[in-house]
């Protein structure tokens, strides 16, 4: 026993991923990485299994498997590949388990851990979006533990540690408003994707930041608050907060409010989730209160960003229209980032997604889940 906690890190070549890595390594005497995993960028997965001598690596396109090996050939690293791989290595026993995969990609090796009861510090939002209904039992029954790493949530985490349920009145999550808060509904309709890449406040993988932009991001962390906070929509809510500074607040039955302050930094949140229980200290710039501080909040404008008020309408409805929102949105912003559709058509596809509704497919089990996903995604 090194008494150093033992970690995965999946996706870790990915924006959550690099700082996850970051915190490691400034404190290598409290982690070893058990695995490390990456889609297809083989070069960088190899870069970091040099830097952090993983038990093993995980690369989950098979075409990169052999100049993965060939990179990391006689340092004693486990080098495997492919989907079941990825699910494999999930099962395997760690201390934590950082799930930060982009997309539906990220549901099989977090369905995996939940099943085998690991501690789970979970960045992958769309996970939760469309199987929490399957995985917030299966962690309860399996004693898996969901550490929040999405910034909002991991605010409420922390706002909740020490209170009682049943005093909570309202939740609410905070919003920078992308880089579109100031503009016109006309406006909106011809932006580009560099302006949509251009997040005021936040660095992070496209598919989020896109997310940021027509604010289905907020959206799919509202139903991802219902699930990690048991609440229904009435006691859910998003505010624009174009600071970023407050990152979730919660509203108590005497009037009392809790938020957490925090640089708009994901290695805040990640710090916390892998120290937790106990916090992590790391080298960063943190706020200057001898400078005035601002603190603005707004209301959401639904019309101007129809992408959330999709997300808000699916809060507390059936899983299959979550899974439809959830797979139409990924589809949607893979073609904006392609440049095959317009910004504005993003919500249109999802709309029309929603409209069309499910082929009968029950999403009972994550099999199901999975099922109705590829089925969206095929329409
Ligand atoms: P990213 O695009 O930067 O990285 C994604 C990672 O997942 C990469 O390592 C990539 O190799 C891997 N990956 C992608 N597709 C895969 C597949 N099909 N199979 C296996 N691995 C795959 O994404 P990110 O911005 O780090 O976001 C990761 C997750 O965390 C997302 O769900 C996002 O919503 C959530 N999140 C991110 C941030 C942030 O600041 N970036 C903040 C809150 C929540
Ligand atoms: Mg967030």
């Amino acid at each position: 026993m090194t008494g150093k906690k033992r970690l995965s890190v999946f996706g870790a070549t990915g924006s959550v991923g690099s700082s996850t890595l970051s915190l490691i390594r400034e404190h290598p005497d409290k982690f070893a990485l058990h695995a490390l995993s990456a889609n297809s960028d083989y070069h960088s997965l190899a870069q970091l299994a040099q830097e952090f001598q993983p038990s093993c690596v995980v690369i989950a396109d098979e075409a990169f498997y052999t100049p993965l090996s060939e990179r990391l050939s006689g340092l004693g690293i486990t080098v495997l590949a492919g989907q079941k791989a990825l699910e494999e290595v999930a099962t395997q026993k760690v201390d934590l388990l950082v799930a930060a995969i982009v997309g539906l990609a990220g549901l099989a090796p977090v369905w995996r851990a939940v099943e085998a009861g690991q501690n789970i510090a979970l960045a992958n939002k769309e996970t939760l979006v469309a199987a929490g209904h399957l995985i917030m039992p299966a962690a309860e029954k399996n004693g898996a533990t969901l550490l929040p790493i999405d910034s909002e949530h991991n605010a409420i985490f922390q706002c909740l540690r020490y209170e009682s349920q049943a005093d909570i009145k309202k939740i609410i999550l905070t919003a920078s408003g992308g880089p579109f808060r100031e503009m016109s509904i006309a406006e909106m309709q011809n932006v580009t994707i560099e302006q949509a890449l251009l997040h005021p406040n936040w660095s992070m993988g496209p598919k989020v930041t896109i997310d940021s932009a027509t604010m289905m991001n907020k959206g799919l962390e509202l139903i991802e608050a219902a699930w990690l906070f048991d609440r229904g929509a009435e006691k859910l809510d998003a505010i624009i907060h174009p600071q970023s500074s407050i990152h979730g607040l919660v509203g108590f039955k005497d009037g009392s409010w809790l938020a957490q302050l925090g640089i708009a930094d994901m290695r805040v949140p990640i710090s916390y989730a892998l120290g937790w229980p106990d916090r992590l200290g790391w080298q960063g710039q943190d706020f200057d209160f001898s400078q005035a501080l601002q603190l603005d909040f707004a209301p959401i404008d639904g019309q101007k960003f129809p992408c959330f008020s999709l997300a808000k309408q699916v809060l507390g409805q059936s899983a299959e229209q979550a899974i439809i929102l959830n797979a139409a949105n990924e589809m949607a912003v893979a073609q904006f980032l392609a440049g095959e559709i317009g910004f504005a058509d993003i919500s249109t596809i999802v709309e029309r997604a929603l409209a069309a509704g499910d082929s009968g497919i029950k999403a009972h089990s994550y099999e199901a889940v999975i099922a109705l996903d590829r089925e969206i995604r095929q329409r």
